[in-house]
């Protein structure tokens, strides 16, 4: 099956491949040369083979005519054997085969046929002359005519003397065997060089084969030497090895991980950027081989913790390593996700039950509480503070203070907090740091860290929840997601709780002059006094009402009744309060006004209803009693000195307003207005127009009493 060209191979074995194509070349190379000498060494013997047969042509021809003279001599010779021995050597010598043993000479010797053209033909003449010569000493020794004995060998003998002739033939005979011999003695020189250069040519071509594979091996091994550097160098994996002195490598990877140079991470180097805790079983690790994994904290150059699980391989006993090998990957991400996780689920319990806990809270008291408890949750040795914008949203009230203390801001306004003109939580490292919110300095605990959440409801501004530590070590991420959870549950329940109450104080409305009712005003003073914060209360009825209905009738009674309401609600400042107290009897509420501040917005109200009294509407006044909050400790003492005060009032001739300082049956005396409307003005609409008498008390800068004219 074909392997995809994409698959990646990064040891694929070339390497292998080279060797066994440098080892075929050399073996080829070698057998060739083996088969080349042999083949070489083989001819050279056959050389010597057929010069041996041909020289001894020489000689049989020579002993040929030797013996054809001692017959003619009479003598005992046998020229027809040697005649052919001489035959069949020449045809051994020609096609090959077995040159006859000579007698004394050698024994029987086995020829391969010639085969170079020009030997050949020599060889034919020479087999041509030998038959020519045995044919011409036949006709000698039987005394025919020499000269007619036809030539095949197509000689030309001059010599005509038969015994001459017949020597001729023979030295010719010799001749040509010796030059057959030596042409085919040439041939293989010549055969013998060419196999000399071929085995030089294979030589020098295996020698250059192999050097060629040799470098291509050499090029395959660097590439994949470098092919596994770069593996090593490039890849994430941090691998690093200890040894007896310590850290004796470490990969790129860990280099670039801690952004330090690597001899700073050598010997002893890289511990000093382990965490103190995972210092010894990393020590241990090294020394033993184990545990097989394991995880460690390193901290980079830029101070950050990296998490790192390392795998161990024991290579101790390595003779190229000597070392336990550490494989190691960061871990990081994944640890930080999973603390993540842990946070998130943190946060979202902390979030559930704030909810459960909140659900049942159906008044601001309960949810302060709640929040004073979840403040606990967050942090319970940071200070920490809930500060709560008034009905108004112009002033921050401190409602929630955990129990490690209030942190103190002395922030007034809500816009005058940076976190909720931000509308989102603001860390503050140091209290001395240029950029820190101005509140934060000159704090009589000293500099410090802070967080403010802006606390909201539908949009809104209700304030913020503000907490504070030690300078530098601000609440971490966690405290302050959760004290954001805090502050949009709180918020969401206070401002749920809020509108509930709103809707409440609607439905507590009075239905003839649309005022609140006693029952909320009580609440609203109750709350006051609860919050020690001062406020001043003023209790009107109207003068000689029964008259007025009696006069102009019920339905008239009624108006006069909403447009007193009209007059004295639009007479009043947002944060003040009136409410009708029953019948033509009205209490007013001044939030951080004191009797006499009290007195001069009752003066406008007086004079507003002096002003409308025109037109068709009957003519009545009103009777106030006032007071304030540094004059009694429980709401009824303070109805009731306002209603001595209107008592007063009412005794002194009606139309006026008095102050009533103490209880009758408390120490000091009761004060009260004493001048009756001018008589001037008695026919007409009372227009008022305070003044002031003298203070009673030389010391106290506030009027005591005031005159209405
Ligand atoms: P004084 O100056 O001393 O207060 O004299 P007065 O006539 O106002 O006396 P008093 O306060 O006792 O009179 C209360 C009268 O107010 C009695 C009642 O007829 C009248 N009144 C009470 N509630 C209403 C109401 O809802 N509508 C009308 N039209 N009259 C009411
Ligand atoms: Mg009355
Ligand atoms: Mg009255």
């Amino acid at each position: 099956m074909r392997r995809p060209a994409s698959e990646f191979r990064p040891f694929a074995p070339r390497a292998r491949r080279t060797i066994v194509a440098i080892l075929l070349t050399f073996a080829l190379v070698s057998a060739l040369s083996a088969a080349l000498s042999i083949w070489t060494t083989g001819h050279s013997r056959h050389r010597a083979t057929l010069l041996e047969v041909a020289a001894r042509q020489r000689t049989l021809a020579e002993r040929y005519v030797a013996e054809v003279e001692l017959v003619r001599n009479g003598q005992q010779a046998d020229p027809g054997r040697t005649a052919a021995l001489l035959a069949s050597s020449a045809r051994a010598l020609l096609d090959g085969g077995t040159a006859p043993a000579v007698a004394g000479d050698d024994d029987e010797t086995a020829l391969s046929a010639v085969t170079d053209p020009q030997a050949r033909a020599q060889l034919m003449q020479e087999q041509r002359l030998v038959t020519d010569l045995s044919k011409t000493g036949r006709a000698l020794l039987a005394k025919r005519s020499v000269s007619s004995v036809p030539l095949t060998a197509h000689e030309r003998i001059a010599a005509t003397d038969p015994v001459q002739r017949v020597r001729v033939l023979a030295a010719l005979t010799s001749n040509v065997a010796l030059n057959a011999a030596r042409t085919i003695a040439q041939q293989t020189d010549r055969n013998i060089t060419s196999s000399i250069r071929l085995q030089v040519a294979l030589g020098i071509g295996g020698l250059a084969v192999s050097l060629l594979l040799a470098w291509a091996l050499i090029a395959t091994t660097r590439r994949q030497t470098s092919l596994f550097r770069s593996l090593v160098t490039s890849s994430t994996d941090l691998v690093l090895v200890f040894g007896r002195g310590g850290c004796r490598y470490v990969s790129q990877s860990v280099v670039s991980m801690l952004g330090r140079p690597e001899a700073e991470l050598h010997g002893s180097g890289f511990d000093r950027f382990v965490h103190e805790d995972d210092r010894t079983a990393l020590e241990a690790a090294r020394e033993t081989g184990k545990p097989r994994e394991l995880v460690l904290r390193v901290r980079n150059a830029s101070g950050q913790w990296r998490h790192l699980e390392a795998h161990l391989t024991d290579l101790r006993t390595d003779r190229d390593v000597h070392g336990v090998v550490l494989n190691a990957r960061d871990i990081s991400e994944r640890v930080a996700l999973e603390q993540e996780l842990t946070r998130q689920a943190q946060r979202d319990s902390f979030g559930s039950q704030l909810t459960e806990a909140l659900e049942m809270a159906d008044e601001e008291e309960a949810t302060y509480d709640i929040v004073e408890r979840a403040m606990v949750e967050v942090s319970p040795v940071s200070p920490m503070e809930l500060l709560l914008s008034d009905s108004s949203r112009a002033n921050l009230e401190r409602s929630a203070v955990s129990v490690a203390g209030a942190p103190g801001c002395p922030v007034q306004s809500p816009f005058s907090c940076v976190a909720v003109r931000r509308g989102s939580p603001v860390v503050f490292e140091s209290s001395e740091a240029l950029n820190a919110c101005p509140k934060l300095r000159d704090r009589p605990s000293g500099p410090c860290s802070a967080v403010c959440v802006p606390v909201s409801f539908m949009g809104r501004s209700l304030g913020v929840l503000h907490a504070t530590g030690p300078e530098g070590e601000p609440l971490d991420s966690q405290q302050v997601a959760q004290l954001t959870t805090l502050a949009t549950q709180a918020g969401a329940r206070i401002g749920t709780v809020r509108a509930f109450e709103r809707t409440q104080l609607q439905a507590s409305t009075d239905s003839l002059t649309g005022l609140v009712n006693r029952r909320m005003l009580e609440r609203q003073l109750r709350g006051l006094l609860r919050q020690g914060r001062p406020f001043a209360l003023a209790v009107a009825d109207l003068d000689r009402f029964k008259q007025l209905n009696d006069k102009h009738g019920h339905e008239a009674g009624d108006r006069a009744l909403r447009m007193f309401a009209h007059i004295a609600r639009s007479s009043l400042r947002d944060e003040d309060t009136v409410a009708r107290w029953g019948g033509e009897e009205f209490m007013f509420a001044f939030p951080d006004l004191d009797r006499h501040q009290a007195t001069s917005v009752l003066e406008r109200v007086r004079a507003n209803l002096a002003e409308s009294m025109s037109g068709d509407h009957p003519v009545f006044t009103a009777s106030f009693g006032v007071t304030d909050s540094t004059r009694g400790e429980t709401l009824d003492e303070l109805v009731r000195l306002a209603d001595i005060g209107l008592y007063a009032a009412k005794e002194a001739g009606r139309d006026r307003i008095t102050i009533s300082e103490t209880l009758p049956d408390g120490p000091g005396l009761t004060v009260v207005s004493e001048k009756p409307p001018d008589a001037d003005d008695k026919q007409r609409p009372h227009r008022a127009r305070p003044a002031f008498h003298e203070a009673a008390n030389e010391d106290d800068p506030h009027v005591s009493g005031l005159e209405i004219r």
